[in-house]
């Protein structure tokens, strides 16, 4: 059986073929979404004409979307967020919804000690700083011996975790889900309040959901030391963005690094008008590594639901 597979990102087999091998290897009819144009509902409904199974990455896959494309059977996130899909939509409509856990936490969990080191040794602005023929750069902050506050403690906020301790670091964490007896050792589990007061970095790892939206305001960036970093590989909408700017306007905090933010990408905002900030461009998972593991599983996990049985991930 020949199925028609939508692939709806700009990562998919961007770094290998072997994504690509799994679907033509099952006979696949494939359609390429262009995706230099922007997706938009109405576009998303088109291509998803006649499709059986669709591998996106962020685009609207609303509950409109779900509700005019009969022939969907089964869609996969390229990565884990799934925000932006109408999951009880795609309950009520029957169709499976996949994800790709598991196959791009390392390379996040690199970038955001990558984020770490950048923004306490000021790496970008020396950088810049030196190729305009300056030199010099003011006393940076080590790891070592410092204390990283994780928010979040899942599949990346774990990987955090084991990397800041190869730094010597002291690991907090606070996440209201973990049962404490999973933790590995070296972690210390605290509130939320503790995490915030006592950390010299406060790196955030949460899912988003309704209940975690904004969860970092203006109370919480008080909170915090007015020495301290704040690092967000995880979603911008966790992070209220007005509040972060006057935490690092006022110098409540000491910087920030960001990989994601409220509105992507954030060209508009006042944010990049601060030094002491590292902005970088939702990459985390952006590896040759990632890309193919990721790449690989969402392309299975279309196929197996397709042939009757359960994708890796199953969200929905
Ligand atoms: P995960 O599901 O393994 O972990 C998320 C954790 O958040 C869970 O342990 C959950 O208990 C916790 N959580 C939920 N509500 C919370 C709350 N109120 N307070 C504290 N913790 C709470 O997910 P993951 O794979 O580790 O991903 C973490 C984040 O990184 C997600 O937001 C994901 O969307 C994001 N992400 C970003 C990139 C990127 O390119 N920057 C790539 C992959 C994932």
């Amino acid at each position: 059986m020949s199925y028609k597979i939508l692939v709806a990102t700009r990562s998919f087999g961007s770094t290998s073929s072997k994504p690509w091998d799994v679907l033509n290897d099952a006979g696949c009819e494939i359609v390429k979404a262009d995706m230099s144009q922007k997706m938009t509902e109405e576009r998303l409904i088109e291509l998803l004409e006649g499709v059986d199974g669709a591998i996106i990455g962020v685009v609207p896959m609303t509950a409109h979307v779900i509700e005019q494309s009969p022939t969907l059977k089964v869609v996969s996130m390229h990565g884990v967020g799934v925000d932006h899909i109408d999951l009880t939509a795609a309950a009520q409509k029957g169709v499976v919804i996949a994800n790709c856990q598991g196959a791009n936490d390392q390379s996040v969990a690199d970038l955001t000690i990558g984020l770490m080191i950048a923004i306490a040794r000021d790496i970008p602005s020396v950088d810049r700083k030196v190729r305009a023929g300056g030199w010099g750069a003011h006393a940076g902050s080590e790891l070592w011996n410092k204390t990283l506050g994780l928010i979040g403690l899942g599949r990346i906020g774990r990987g955090v975790a084991k990397r800041a301790l190869g730094f010597d670091m002291k690991v907090l964490a606070y996440d209201p889900y973990v049962d404490e007896d999973s933790v590995e050792g070296g972690i210390t589990m605290v509130s939320f309040e503790e995490v915030l007061q006592k950390s010299d970095y406060v790196s955030l790892h949460a899912a988003l959901s309704e209940e975690t939206r904004h969860m970092i305001g203006a109370p919480q960036f008080q909170a915090m030391k007015p020495t301290a970093y704040f690092i967000n590989t995880s979603r911008g909408a966790l992070v209220d963005e007005v509040a972060l700017h006057t935490a690092l306007s006022e110098k409540q905090i000491a910087g920030a690094a960001l990989d994601v933010y409220e509105v992507e990408p954030p060209k508009d905002s006042p944010l990049l008008e601060l030094e002491n900030i590292v902005v970088m461009t939702h990459i985390g998972a952006h590896t040759r590594e990632s890309i193919e593991r990721v790449g690989v599983m969402a392309a299975e996990n279309v196929l197996q639901t397709l042939e009757g049985g359960q994708p890796h991930f199953r969200v929905a």
